[in-house]
């Protein structure tokens, strides 16, 4: 089994998913008591969001770089960035390793496609929504993102940061994500990403009026197949 490097912390809600989702998978596909080769090098959010804020995007994209770095240096064979939004500065992480980057908006993009989606909803934070590296990545992909309208960014971006983040899930924020969802669907999406590693917290991507595509578990999913490429198919338990 190959070691699996994460970058985790941003939340820490999020990559305590991750850590859970890529262990559960482990097991499921080797079964027994198998689970997951992994290090996880995870970052104070509060320093993060600070230098996001800020628009300080270089001084985070070192930052994250470190600690992909110090993820191949400990003998991670493959790094996650574990947010979408901090694949705003990618390029510059995967160019201080050697080992691959799973790309979270590349592994989403061929969920989508695989099941003939090409006009998904992204509910995501501001940033993500609004800087363009995502929508472009996916167009790159054969993607056409939409994105809601400037009232429904702000609404999920709070929700985000306020809530999400901070481990508080609220049936009236439920309520108001599922009713963008239905704005959105109005206009033409067929299909709505989870492009926040948090939302999976509180919208289920299967319980949805249009096809959820959760980022978490996809990219998550995604280590685990590099993870596993060489092993051998899942035995039984009496095996
Ligand atoms: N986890 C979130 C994401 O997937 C937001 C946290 C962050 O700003 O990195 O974008």
């Amino acid at each position: 089994m190959r070691t699996i490097g994460l970058i985790g912390g941003m939340s820490f809600e999020s990559s305590a998913v991750y850590y859970r989702l890529i262990n559960e998978m482990v097991r499921e596909r080797l079964g027994r008591l198998s689970s997951a080769e992994l290090i996880m090098y995870s970052v104070n959010f509060e320093e993060i969001v600070a230098l996001q804020k800020a628009g300080r995007w270089n001084d985070a994209a070192d930052r994250l770089a470190d600690a992909a770095e110090r993820l191949q240096a400990a003998g991670a064979e493959c790094v996650l960035i574990c947010t979408n939004t901090m694949h705003l500065i990618a390029p510059e992480v995967a160019s201080r390793i050697s080992v691959p980057l799973i790309h979270i908006i590349d592994e989403t993009a061929a969920a989508l496609k695989a099941a003939g989606r090409v006009k998904p909803l992204l509910l995501a934070t501001r940033y993500t929504m609004e800087h363009g590296f995502y929508a472009e990545r996916m167009a790159e992909n054969g993607v056409s993102v939409m994105v809601p309208g400037p009232e429904d960014r702000t609404v999920t971006h709070d929700i985000i940061f306020n809530e999400l983040c901070a481990g508080i899930i609220k049936d009236e924020s439920r309520r108001k994500l599922n009713g963008i969802i239905e704005r959105a669907r109005a206009e033409g999406a067929d299909s709505v990403i989870l492009g926040c590693t948090e939302i999976c917290l509180i919208l289920d991507p299967n319980a949805l009026i249009l096809p959820g595509f959760d980022t978490t578990t996809i990219h998550a999913e995604a280590a685990v197949d590099f993870a596993l490429a060489d092993e051998k198919p899942r035995r039984n338990c009496a095996a």
